[in-house]
C-alpha cells in the first residue's frame, strides 16, 4: 500500500536506539544483554529494533508470545529469543522448529511443555521463572514456599524434552523510589539467588544464564545484573533513569495541521462543548485522535509542540482528530508539522497528564499509524501496518 505518510506517523530513531544500546552495554560491563522487544518493541517496531540489536551483537531478545517470536524468525532474526509469557501447548512444536526459548512458569506448564516436546521428538530450550514477590508468573519460592518451589524447579529441569538453559525472576518495585522499595527489591534478589544456589546444588550443575535486572535494576542495582540484564524502557530512552543516564528518546509521534479557522469569543469547540473560546481564537485541526492512540482522557489537558512552541489542545479529542489553539502561532500553517511527543515534547509529561506511564503511550500508537525508521539521520523505511 502506498501512502505519503503526511497524516500522522511515528518515527523510530534507530540512531538514538543504537546510542542507548551502546551506553547500556558500556554500563553493564561483562553481563550479557537481552533486549525486551515484546508488544512490537513497545510500539517501536520489533523487527527493526531486533535487527539493530542483532547487528550490534546483543545476546538475547524477549517477547511475550509465540506469535511475536515467530514474527522475528520469519524476518531474519537468528539470535536467541525468549518468550516471557503464555504459550499454549499447541505451539510447542513451533517453538522447537524455530529454536525459540520458553519461560516456564509453573509445574502444570512444565508438564505440558515436556509432553509436547516429547511428542514432537525434539528438545525445548527453557528458562525457569521464579516468583520472588511479583506475584504473577513463576514458581512461588518466597518464605514457606522455598522448599516446595525448589523441588518443583528441580523436577521441571529434569523433565524429558526440556533443556533448562536459564533461570530468571522479575522485580516488582525496582523502579520505585524509597527505602521500602529498595528493601523489597533486595529481598526479591536474595530469594532468587538462594533458589538458584539450592537448585544448582541439587542438580549438580549450573544454569548458563541467571537474569533478573529490568530497567529499574539496570539503573539502580548493579549487584543484580548477574549473567544478563533485561531492560525494555531504558533501551527506548524514556523515564527518569533514561534521563539520568543520558539516553535518548527513540519514538516521536507526529502529525500535521489539516485545517485552520478563526472563531469569535464564546465558540464551543468539539463534542460536548467542554471548551469555549474566551477571545478570538485561531484553531487548528490535527488529524490524530484516540483511534491513533491519543487517549481521550487527555482531552483539553495537554499541549502539542509546534515550530512556535507549545499549543494547547482544545476540547474533546475525537476518534480521528483533535483541535489546538494556534493563536499567536503565526509560523504554523496548514501542512505544518506537529509533535505530540518526542524530542521536543517529552513523553513523560504527557504520560503524567494521562495518569499513566510512557510504556502505555508508545504501546497505544495504533495500527493505522505508519512507522518511519530513521538511520544515519535519513529515512530508511516506511512501514504501513494496515492490510495491503
Ligand atoms: C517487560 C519485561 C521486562 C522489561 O521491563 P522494563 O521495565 O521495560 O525494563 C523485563 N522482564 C520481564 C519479565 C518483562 O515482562
Amino acid at each position: 500500500m502506498e501512502s505519503d505518510l503526511r497524516r500522522t506517523w511515528a518515527e523510530t530513531d534507530l540512531d538514538a536506539l543504537g546510542y542507548n544500546y551502546d551506553r547500556l552495554r558500556e554500563r553493564i560491563g561483562k553481563a550479557k544483554f537481552l533486549g525486551v522487544v515484546k508488544a512490537d518493541a513497545y510500539g517501536h517496531g520489533a523487527i527493526r529494533v531486533a535487527k539493530l540489536l542483532q547487528e550490534r551483537g546483543a545476546d538475547y531478545l524477549a517477547v511475550s508470545s509465540a506469535d511475536e517470536a515467530v514474527e522475528l524468525r520469519l524476518n531474519g532474526i537468528k539470535m536467541p529469543v525468549l518468550i516471557l509469557g503464555h504459550t499454549p501447548r499447541e505451539q510447542v512444536k513451533t517453538l522447537i522448529d524455530y529454536d525459540i526459548t520458553q519461560g516456564v512458569t509453573c509445574r502444570a506448564k512444565a508438564v505440558e511443555y515436556s509432553e509436547e516436546a516429547v511428542k514432537a521428538g525434539g528438545t525445548l530450550k527453557i528458562h525457569i521463572k521464579v516468583d520472588t514477590g511479583m506475584s504473577r508468573l513463576g514458581y512461588l519460592c518466597d518464605g514457606d514456599m522455598f522448599e516446595t518451589g525448589v523441588e518443583g524447579i528441580c523436577e521441571g529441569c529434569s523433565m524429558p524434552g526440556l533443556e533448562a538453559e536459564g533461570i530468571f525472576t522479575h522485580f516488582a518495585l525496582s523502579d520505585e523510589e524509597g527505602e521500602e522499595a529498595k528493601r523489597y527489591t533486595e529481598h526479591q534478589f536474595k530469594v532468587f539467588t538462594d533458589v538458584c544456589n539450592a537448585v544448582e546444588e541439587r542438580l549438580g550443575r549450573k544454569f548458563k544464564l541467571k537474569h533478573c535486572a529490568n530497567t529499574g535494576a539496570v539503573a539502580k542495582y548493579p549487584e543484580t545484573w548477574l549473567d544478563m540484564v533485561r531492560p525494555g524502557l531504558l533501551l527506548y530512552g524514556y523515564g527518569e533513569y533514561a534521563k539520568q543516564l543520558g539516553l535518548k528518546p527513540v519514538m516521536s509521534l507526529k502529525t500535521v495541521v489539516s485545517t485552520i479557522k478563526t472563531y469569535p469569543a464564546g465558540t464551543a469547540i468539539s463534542y460536548g462543548g467542554i471548551f469555549k473560546t474566551e477571545k478570538r481564537t485561531r484553531v487548528g485541526v490535527l488529524p490524530i485522535g484516540y483511534a491513533d492512540g491519543l487517549f481521550r482522557a487527555l482531552s483539553n489537558k495537554f499541549s502539542v509542540m509546534t515550530a512556535d512552541g507549545p499549543a494547547k489542545q482544545l476540547g474533546k479529542i475525537c476518534m480521528d482528530m483533535c483541535m489546538v489553539d494556534l493563536t499567536d502561532k503565526m509560523q504554523t500553517d496548514v501542512g505544518s508539522e506537529i509533535e505530540i511527543f518526542g524530542k521536543n515534547a517529552p513523553i513523560e509529561t504527557l504520560a503524567e497528564i494521562a495518569g499513566t506511564i510512557p510504556y502505555e503511550l508508545t504501546c497505544a500508537v495504533s495500527k493505522r499509524v505508519p512507522r518511519i525508521y530513521i538511520k544515519d539521520g535519513r529515512v530508511i523505511e516506511k512501514e504501513l501496518l494496515l492490510r495491503g
